[in-house]
């Protein structure tokens, strides 16, 4: 009988990607003499064997990385397509509001998105500081409850021009036409939300074109203008024929629009623009995509006979989804009812860290071992350890396991393209289910052309617990289980084995 050599991970890998093992694994990614590397410089490898594992690893400079190539991109499709319009890039501040992404996003020259009235606040401190540059337009967008409305015209009548209320709906425009500095506004259109029933979240947003033509009217009397038309199809949109036919007609709706109103300016395709985070497979041909939406407008305007506007894109998940990196360790394995695959159950808790894996249907991420590649390959499912709910694994029970090597405890993974939305929507530095606490968190950012690092610990309990609203004494209880030093930790147990070794170099470094 011929006995079957099993597929190593690395072989796998080789077959499914093409990857040989070394070099460009993704756009974010590579791999070199075996570490694993985000933005060709910062050592996952490394980082997991010096810090353990949880890890959350924040690479600012691939954010820098990500507005540079766009804007490269703009370049190519406005000289291909003749485009004769501005192109602006604008960070959508809501996929990730920590200062080190947004502060990174406008240093590389983003303007600024806001979605909602505490976003205004922070867009405003940061323009009071110069660090969001007076020329930098910020597009003020979502359903505005009057705290939203009075947030932008203070910043307005503090004499920032360049502020854009996007009307959500038309009941907003009542109070920012009081508002006592002329405002440059804008108008979003609902049609281009939900045109084929693909996108129904998208619905909600914006106003009809009978809406559009009553808001210009009103504009039109008052001391305010009308510059800008938003029309936004979804997000992560990877069929680029979809994503153009659709916004065709919103460029008809903006040339209709400019023909009575010439203080049109803008045309605003919002988010959707999709990010190589979820998936290693992971194809989008950017520059294309922008020169046949700029042929698309060119053809437009000048069958409208209008000048083809500056167009603007908002770039949330694009911006910042592939910056940040969750490392976890596999503490134990946990075998699967018969005929299913084992559980390797995570230091973490899933549902914590990717909340969009229980939020978003078919949600995935791209996940990278970082050892264990000449490992056979076996299908898994991981489950976190850090709650006791059945939701609470990767990938979900419908889909297909993950194919990881055959290495059990120790092994440590890279969950990538979690740095849009996932600590948002996690709530970062609050109150998790099960208590499960925040990992400690390294961020790298780029000063003056050197690679600075930063190392924020894990949060603690007592933060946990006084968020919770327990007074003082309750947190004098000891918390954390520690086995004595001459008790030899088996590995499965308590500690995975990166953190034990790195705990036992600590002891020795601390003896001498
Ligand atoms: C959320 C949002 C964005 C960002 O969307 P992504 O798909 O993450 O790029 C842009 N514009 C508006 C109005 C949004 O609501």
């Amino acid at each position: 009988m011929v006995q079957l050599k099993q597929q190593s991970y690395a072989e796998y890998i080789t077959d499914r990607q093409g990857f040989s093992g070394e070099g460009r694994l993704t756009d974010f990614l590579t791999r070199e003499r075996g570490q694993l590397m985000l933005g060709g410089r910062a050592n996952l490898n490394e980082l997991a064997e010096s810090h353990g594992a949880p890890l959350d690893v924040v690479y600012t400079p691939q954010i820098t990385t990500q507005v540079e190539r766009m804007h490269a991109w703009a370049a190519q499709a406005r000289a291909r397509s003749e485009y004769t319009g501005a192109f602006l890039y604008a960070y959508a501040t809501k996929a990730n509001f920590a200062a080190e992404a947004v502060e990174t996003a406008l240093a590389a020259g983003a303007h600024y998105e806001t979605s909602a009235a505490a976003d205004v606040t922070i867009a405003h401190s940061l323009w009071r500081q110069g660090i969001l540059p007076e020329n930098r337009l910020i597009c003020c967008n979502g359903s505005k409850e009057p705290n939203y409305i009075a947030a932008i015209c203070d910043l307005r009548v503090d004499g920032c021009e360049s502020v854009i209320p996007i009307l959500d709906d038309l009941d907003e425009l009542g109070s920012l036409l009081d508002c006592a500095a002329p405002l440059q506004i804008g108008v979003r259109e609902r049609a281009a939300g939900n045109r084929d029933g693909r996108h129904p979240g998208q619905d909600r947003f914006g106003l009809s074109a009978a809406e559009i033509e009553q808001a210009a009217v009103q504009i039109a009397a008052s001391q305010h203008r009308l510059v800008l038309y938003h029309a936004m199809v979804g997000s992560q949109i990877e069929d680029e024929a979809h994503f153009l036919d659709t916004l065709r007609e919103s460029v008809a709706g903006y040339c209709r629009l400019r023909r009575h109103v010439p203080s049109l300016r803008y045309l605003n395709f919002g988010g959707g623009v999709p990010t190589s985070g979820y998936d290693m497979g992971f194809q989008f041909d950017y520059a294309g995509f922008l020169t046949k939406l700029m042929m698309t407008i060119r053809d437009t305007c000048a069958a409208y006979d209008v000048p083809m506007p500056d167009l603007i894109g908002e770039f949330g998940r694009y911006t910042v989804a592939t910056h940040s990196v969750f490392l976890i360790e596999v503490g134990a394995v946990k075998a699967g009812q018969p005929g299913d695959p084992d559980w390797y159950l995570v230091n973490s808790s899933l549902m914590v860290s990717l909340p969009d894996s229980i939020l978003v249907e078919g949600q995935e991420f791209v996940i990278v071992p970082l050892n264990g590649w000449d490992r056979p390959v076996r299908p898994v499912r991981l489950a976190g350890r850090r709650t006791c709910d059945s939701d609470d694994v990767y990938p979900r029970p419908h889909q297909a396991p993950l194919m990881l090597p055959d290495m059990g405890a120790g092994l440590i993974l890279a969950i990538c393209g979690v740095g849009a939305y996932q600590q948002m929507i996690s709530g970062r530095g609050g109150a998790h289910h099960c208590l499960s606490p925040e990992p400690a968190r390294v961020i790298f950012s780029e000063v003056a052309g050197r690679l600075r690092s930063r190392y924020v610990p894990q949060q603690d309990q007592v933060t946990i617990m006084r968020l919770l609203g327990y007074p003082p004494q309750h947190m004098t209880v000891p918390l954390r289980f520690e086995r004595p030093a001459t008790l030899p930790a088996p590995r499965s147990l308590a500690l995975g084995a990166a953190t034990a070794r790195r705990r036992m170099r600590e002891r020795v470094a601390r003896a001498h």
